[in-house]
């Protein structure tokens, strides 16, 4: 490369991902040890972030995890001290017992609603095994172990599989659920049993560990075959006799899933793969979209209830990308559209788009009474910049009753910008392919993506190697044309890769096709939208949003491309963290 590329202005989850970490940063709460806020409200006089009993295992082990993800995107040192803070704050929450307890709650009796959830434990697994894959630390190490041991104590056996039966203990012993969402109470409603599944099997991948695959093995088969079981063989949710027909919360069925389907794919098990797969499209069909947006409960009600949930459409996006990484390839078509869609859309970019909802909402706005050591008052506005509200409609950023951040959607859209960002490419000795056209750096390979507004790729190599380049699957094939350094160049077909054997080093391979641009009618929830698309990208939705819209892309809806004057920022060696 003589002169520097012209690097074209798209989507580069990178910059999104430094915005969640000013969310990261400025969420928790120092007086209390770092412990992170999980709700808020804007439309309070004065707007502040609250504290709840999710602040604990669940929150700080995705905020653990998320700062090691966010940071490898990021690549800078800010935020250590809090980082750190969150990471002690979430250690200090383990017993003896290897497993992690909810601290004081105004209002509820441990011993009636308990202190040990199971949902917690998978969330702080998640925090840990990241935590550990990253750093090696060995004291990390034992305190999975712990876990391991604190977890197979308390399930229930059966035949050759384990299950929770109940969300959460006290002093040793279950406990009654509590929640009672949507007029109806289920003990399914968490899919206890799902939870520390794909972090157990992911342990077992970094070590070997046979008995956290053993665990894991068991626990998979309780979800399949436990007296409150999850999926039926078709890959549907299972529906149980009343009152537990209904309610179903989707996170924990498409956490448990993620679990499924790694021990599946792990183990080599065809059979379970094949029901991952089946539940999968079942999960896209009856309660998610092409586009991302994922109900939070099954089955839909009412079009003001059925709003989003970000941790569903990250879970959704996890299972795409394992499906196309066990060579399911047509499964990275979801991932694209996922995430240059609602993924990106349902962040809080910036403190301008709250003007509209509290002009509109002005008669809601409640005054209340400053509470300390419950709330946070500072500059609540500004520190929520980065994160997401996690509900939503098709065409609105918020809906009734998330009008603040959320703290399990936020850290998960940043697991979801990681998940895709981290599998832009999949780099093999003397091999690179390119899974999604989306700009990327790294010290192999530099992706340009021209889209939307053109059907462009450049890919950049900076060492020699064998490169494919995946086409979308509304590309005809025989309109995809190849070039190195501009001039037109042979190429095989890989399944839906472009193929070409030996690219050396600053050579540029530009793969270009046309682009589709159409409108199409589908089904979200209850209401049905019209979408324009440009490729994988929505650039507008019919009926637009009234207070603050999403797809408000007019300005991608054209040919011409914008440059960017900033380099990408540049992929760690160890950047994949899978
Ligand atoms: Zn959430």
């Amino acid at each position: 490369m003589q002169a520097r590329e012209r690097i074209p202005d798209t989507l580069d989850l990178t910059d999104r991902a430094k915005l969640t970490q000013h969310y990261f940063i400025n969420n928790p709460d120092p007086s209390q040890n770092y412990r992170p806020h999980f709700g808020g409200n804007i439309l309070a006089a004065p707007p502040y972030y609250s504290h709840s009993e999710w602040d604990f295992g669940d929150v700080s082990g995705r905020f653990v995890e998320g700062f090691i993800l966010n940071r490898i995107m990021v690549g800078d040192g800010e935020g250590m001290d809090v980082e750190k803070g969150v990471r002690d704050f979430m250690l200090s929450l383990f017993r003896e017992d290897g497993l992690s307890y909810r601290g004081y709650i105004k209002g509820l009796d441990p011993a009636k609603v308990g202190d040990m959830y199971l949902w917690d434990q998978g969330r702080v697994l998640y925090g840990l095994v990241t935590w550990f894959l990253k750093e090696e630390d060995a004291r990390i190490e034992k305190y999975i172990q712990g876990m391991l041991e604190g977890l197979k104590k308390v399930a229930l056996y059966e035949d050759d599989y384990a299950y929770f039966p109940y969300e959460a203990m006290y002093e040793g012993k279950y406990v009654q659920p509590r929640y009672n969402y949507w007029g109806d109470m289920s003990q399914s409603l968490w899919a206890a049993t799902g939870q520390p599944i794909e972090p157990l099997v992911r342990y077992y991948e970094a070590k070997g560990n046979e008995e956290a695959l053993d665990f894991a093995g068991k626990l998979v088969r309780g979800l399949l075959k436990a007296p409150i079981h999850f999926f039926e063989p078709s890959g549907a949710f299972t529906l149980h006799k009343e009152p537990f027909h209904f309610a179903f919360h989707v996170h924990s069925h498409t956490a448990a899933l993620i679990g499924l389907l790694r021990y599946a794919i792990v183990t080599g098990d065809e059979e379970l793969i094949g029901l991952g797969q089946r539940a999968y499209d079942w999960i896209k069909k009856h309660s998610s979209t092409s586009f991302g947006w994922t109900c939070e409960h099954y089955p839909y009600t009412t079009l003001q209830r059925d709003h989003q949930e970000v941790c569903c459409m990250t879970d959704v996006l996890n299972l795409a990308v394992l499906l196309a990484e066990a060579g399911y390839e047509h499964y990275w078509n979801d991932v694209e559209r996922i995430s240059r869609n609602h993924l990106v859309e349902s962040q809080i970019t910036s403190t301008e788009i709250y003007e509209p909802i509290l002009v509109t909402f002005k008669h809601e706005i409640r005054k209340i009474q400053p509470e300390q050591g419950w709330h946070s008052y500072d500059n609540i506005l500004e520190r929520m910049v980065g994160a997401t509200p996690g509900s939503g409609s098709a065409n609105e950023l918020f809906t009734t009753g998330g009008f603040g951040a959320s703290g399990c959607c936020s850290p998960h859209m940043n697991k979801g910008f990681y998940l895709t960002w981290s599998h832009i490419i999949t780099r093999k000795p003397g091999r690179i392919r390119v899974n999604l056209s989306l700009n990327f750096n790294s010290p192999w390979v530099e992706v340009h993506s021209f889209r939307p507004y053109q059907g462009k790729v450049e890919v950049i190599l900076k060492k020699e190697a064998a490169l494919s380049v995946r086409i979308p699957d509304w590309v005809d094939k025989w309109d995809v044309k190849v070039s190195v350094n501009g001039e037109e160049a042979p190429f095989k077909w890989e399944g839906d890769y472009v193929r070409l054997e030996k690219v050396h080093k600053g050579q540029k391979v530009t793969v270009e096709y046309p682009l589709r641009k159409e409108w199409i009618r589908e089904d979200v929830g209850t209401a049905s939208f019209d979408f324009r698309w440009r490729g994988d990208t929505v650039v507008e939705i019919k009926p637009k949003g009234r207070i603050v819209p999403l797809y408000e892309r007019a300005h991608m809806d054209s040919d011409e491309i914008p440059f960017r004057d900033q380099p990408l920022r540049c992929a760690p060696e160890d950047f994949h963290l899978w």
